[in-house]
């Protein structure tokens, strides 16, 4: 999965039981996309729902992937959290942290999402951290500087494996994408930012997030160091979803 590019469906919160089996059973049917890392990342009440329709032999492996995970390992006393050893109990592979609605909407900050990325790691699934620059951090040209103290959560972490989505904020369903000069900009600032705090030899994917849909993938995958795009609404219809994953097929 390291040298393929990934194209993971963020539901956030949106599907029910009904529709979710649906748009899961069309996409184990797709035909085999051997350079894509598929993921699908639904509400948590329903991973176990998608892991037991994409765990059988496919084409192509779909990789479960959670949305959020508790900054609490293990069991105890947390009323409404779910841990990392719970998220590895009912398949999930892959947990995305820190994105921007988390602390947009639940005030989550560096500190909670170290933790988080640590719970995840020591029961050996991946994180995928999400970073980006709000609008007035760009306008104020601050936009690295923002990422840079992002990513400085995984300084001194002893992983080489983990992938991180460059999600401007303000790319993020508002139908606006970022340039390629500015996608191109930011991944080569993200990629060679992650190098110098987790050595050279760090195994990772930069996937691009905001407004990603079948219309502007294929042009946003011919940028260097974007290794795949993390896709939110696009991400809710068959059409649209296969027709990223079968731009990073092409790519
Ligand atoms: C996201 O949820 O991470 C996202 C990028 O959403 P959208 O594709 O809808 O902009």
């Amino acid at each position: 999965m390291w040298d393929k590019k990934w194209v993971i469906g963020n539901w956030k919160m949106n599907g029910q039981l009904q529709n979710n089996n649906a748009l899961v059973h069309k996409l184990r049917s797709l035909p085999k996309m051997d350079n894509v890392c598929i993921g699908i990342s639904p509400p948590t009440v329903y991973l176990s729902q998608v892991h037991n329709a994409v765990k059988i032999v496919l084409e192509n492996k779909i990789h479960t992937c959670a949305q959020d995970v508790s900054r609490f390992n293990g069991s105890g006393a947390y009323t409404g959290e779910v841990s990392a050893e719970m998220m590895k109990d009912v398949g999930v592979d892959i947990v995305l942290i820190g994105h921007s609605e988390r602390s947009l909407y639940f005030n989550e900050k560096n500190d909670v999402q170290r933790h988080k990325i640590e719970n995840v790691l020591n029961v050996g699934l991946t994180p995928l951290l999400c970073v980006g620059e709000s609008i007035k951090e760009r306008e104020d040209g601050r936009e690295k500087e923002a990422v840079a103290y992002q990513l400085s959560v995984f300084k001194g972490l002893k992983t080489k494996h983990f992938a991180v989505a460059y999600e401007p904020v303000w790319a993020i369903g508002t139908g606006k994408v970022a340039t390629k000069e500015q996608i191109a900009d930011m991944h080569d600032f993200i990629y060679n930012e992650i190098l110098s705090l987790c050595g050279e030899d760090a195994n990772i994917r930069i996937l691009y997030g905001g407004s990603v849909n079948d219309k502007n993938a294929a042009e946003i995958f011919t940028v260097p160091h974007v290794d795949g795009a993390l896709v939110g609404g696009a991400s809710l219809k068959y059409e649209s979803f296969t027709a990223i994953i079968q731009a990073a097929q092409d790519a």
